[in-house]
């Protein structure tokens, strides 16, 4: 069945890896950075209102701690849609300066970019064919989701010679089924998305009429053996981001007043 994630730490920062994935890539926690107050300490998002200094030594940290370059970040505007971009060196992103387009997901075949996919409850989703030299980086939220933006994803992948046979998945900490409470269009449309599939991971609240409890990494996990990934290829975190919420940056928990999560990789 699915594979697991190992935690890591260099220095004070804290990182998880997913055990599926041999390339660099990581799945940052709130811990190890210099941001302070409500942002303390590891933010990543450069629109949460950190100082900007203090956003570039999160990153210096980082990166240095994958052995990657913070001069060669990919980022993109996301927009809780289904647009997957395809990168290269020329979309490399300068710290504080406009990201030019949307797009929740982007994928390449270049060696060194850091594709860098930005969290906090929504489920982030790392991608490779390392036999290829294609990677991914995914943001799921349940918009997102359910416009099946990873099937857009693996097409992307496969456009860039990955295989979904080969291909190699990690699915990390998010808001889980404990947490995720929707009213009926989440349900309603995870089953317009998997079809049938998408039963298991949609429970009904016993005592509130109309709400519903998503599991929305397990639904991805799905999808992507809907999409023929391997299920032993996959990983999936069991963090909660709002119950670990003094590990993880939480939305729902802070209401808003928080930092972001990272999860990058580089072939
Ligand atoms: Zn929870």
């Amino acid at each position: 069945m699915y594979q697991g994630f190992t935690q890591h730490k260099t220095g004070e920062l804290v990182y998880l890896t997913g055990d599926t994935i041999p390339l660099r890539h990581a799945f940052t926690t709130r811990l190890g950075g210099v941001s302070e107050g409500s942002l303390a300490s590891l933010n990543l998002g450069e629109h949460r209102g950190d100082r900007e200094e203090n956003v570039r030594e999160n990153y210096r940290r980082l990166t240095a701690a994958l052995g990657l370059s913070d001069q060669r970040l990919v980022f993109t505007r996301q927009v809780h849609g289904a647009a997957v971009k395809t990168v290269t060196a020329a979309d490399i992103h300068t710290l504080f300066t406009p990201v030019p387009y949307e797009a929740d997901g982007i994928v390449t075949a270049e060696r060194g970019l850091v594709l860098t996919c930005f969290t906090a409850d929504c489920v982030p989703v790392l991608l490779a064919d390392p036999q290829a030299g294609v990677a991914g980086a995914v943001h799921c939220g349940w918009r997102s989701s359910v416009a099946d933006i990873l099937g857009r994803a693996v097409a992307a992948m496969a456009a860039l010679g990955a295989q979904p046979a080969r291909m190699r998945a990690a699915i990390g900490p998010a808001i889980g089924a404990c947490c995720f409470e929707t009213g009926p269009e989440v349900p309603e449309a995870v089953l317009a998305w998997l079809g049938r599939d998408g039963e298991a991971f949609i429970a009904p609240i016993a005592d509130k009429p109309g709400k519903f409890l998503v599991d929305l990494k397990a639904a991805n996990a799905r999808r992507l053996t809907q999409l023929g990934l391997p299920a032993g290829q996959i990983a999936v975190s069991e963090a909660c981001t709002r119950c670990s919420h003094e590990t993880f940056w939480s939305h729902r928990y802070t209401r808003g007043d928080r930092g972001s999560q990272a999860a990058v990789i580089a072939l």
